[in-house]
């Protein structure tokens, strides 16, 4: 089997309703989805996170000439060739994010080749399904703080009753309306298991002032407290505070992670599989984080490819299969209004009751739906 051809589809919207968090605002979501097509007629299935038209330019001109007439059962061996071919200039960012996509369609060659899901090829768990957090609670413009309040409550109301074990709110908006809304989520929900994200809005001693908000309240991490440039005082946050600190979704393969991780700057480590270097990287990252007893919980934001990537990864994250049943190992799963992630694949694994429900298809068990790839195709 050899690779034939690479295809890129560039997928966009516009959104009804513009949302924000700390750095921006949404007001159009685009996607980049990756074919590796082979010569004896099976296509993998991959995605790439970041800026989706440069990331485009990456795998077309750059990586796809490279990996013509290749073995896609050889991901480790073209992972390298990829890295190294573009090492002197692009050590992290959308070029990565490119090889990431590929190494994602790599693994769902290899998983309906030998007809198994990629889960299986990782030694997962034996488990149908993984709890995943609802990601949403955004800023809305135009309206008062304390009605906005009032919505993100509603809106938590709604992920509860879907049946969600976790949900993750958007801090960083300013320390006052930031301690309004993490005090009001833990009066309003006084058991429900909460993450907030501040999308490294603050500096060190405003995250520590929101720190000690999060860990009177309990909640359950506190995300990106401030810019991923400043290892250490992430670093400083872990030691002094109990709630637990997370990040990673900035960063990218093991040498970046090894960054994050030798400076002790968290307790959960958040690689973005589309964007970190595929389920290869991932692999690695893991077995990283691991080592300094850091917990691993993917970042996820895209479509269902990456969010079936994800799941996949997330079978082989621990050792004890009663941590990952508890809740250790969490499946992101975007809320926000997003219909190219709803209606981009005929086939995908359901999220339904709070939980990723596992299909039995071979590879990531993802395929497209060819009208809607048309229909959403920018
Ligand atoms: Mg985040």
């Amino acid at each position: 089997m050899k690779i034939a051809d690479i295809k890129t589809h560039l997928l966009g919207h516009n959104l009804k309703r513009p949302f924000g968090f700390s750095q921006w605002y949404y007001s159009r979501r685009v996607h980049l989805v990756v074919e590796v097509l082979t010569d004896d007629g099976i296509t993998g299935l991959g995605e790439c996170y970041g800026p989706a038209d440069t990331t485009r330019a990456a795998i077309d001109g750059f990586y796809k000439p490279r990996l013509k007439g290749l073995d896609p059962m050889r991901h480790e061996f073209i992972w390298n060739l990829l890295w190294k071919s573009s090492l002197d200039y692009a050590r992290k960012g959308p070029m990565m994010a490119a090889i990431s996509g590929v190494d994602l369609a790599l693994w769902d060659i290899k998983g309906k080749a030998l007809k198994c899901p990629v889960r299986r090829l990782l030694g997962g768990a034996p488990i149908g399904k993984i709890p995943c957090y609802a990601t949403g609670m955004y800023f809305e413009k135009g309206i008062s703080e304390s009605r906005l309040i009032r919505k993100l409550l509603r809106e938590a109301d709604g992920y509860v009753r879907q049946g969600y074990p976790v949900i993750k709110i958007k801090i960083g908006k300013n320390p006052t309306f930031d301690r309004g809304l993490i005090r009001a989520m833990r009066k309003t929900f006084d058991h429900l298991r909460i993450a907030a994200d501040a999308n490294h809005a603050y500096n060190l001693k405003e995250a520590l002032a929101i720190g000690h908000v999060l860990e009177e309240n309990d909640f359950e991490w506190f995300e990106e407290p401030v810019s991923p440039e400043h290892y250490a005082d992430y670093g400083v946050l872990r030691r002094q505070l109990a709630v637990k600190v997370a990040g990673g979704e900035c960063e990218q393969t093991r040498f970046g992670f090894q960054q994050l991780l030798s400076r002790r700057s968290v307790d959960i480590a958040q690689p973005d599989l589309a964007y970190a270097g595929g389920i290869t990287e991932a692999i690695k990252i893991h077995a990283l984080a691991n080592a300094s007893g850091v917990d691993v919980i993917p970042h996820c934001w895209g479509t269902r490819i990456n969010q079936a990537a994800a799941a996949s990864f997330i079978t082989m994250l621990h050792e004890n299969p009663g941590r990952l049943e508890a809740g250790a190992a969490l499946l992101e799963a975007d809320c926000t209004e997003n219909p190219v992630r709803d209606g981009l694949c005929s086939t995908h694994h359901e999220i339904r009751n709070g939980h990723i429900h596992f299909n039995h298809e071979p590879g990531l068990g993802v395929e497209l739906d060819r009208k809607a790839l048309r229909k959403f195709t920018v």
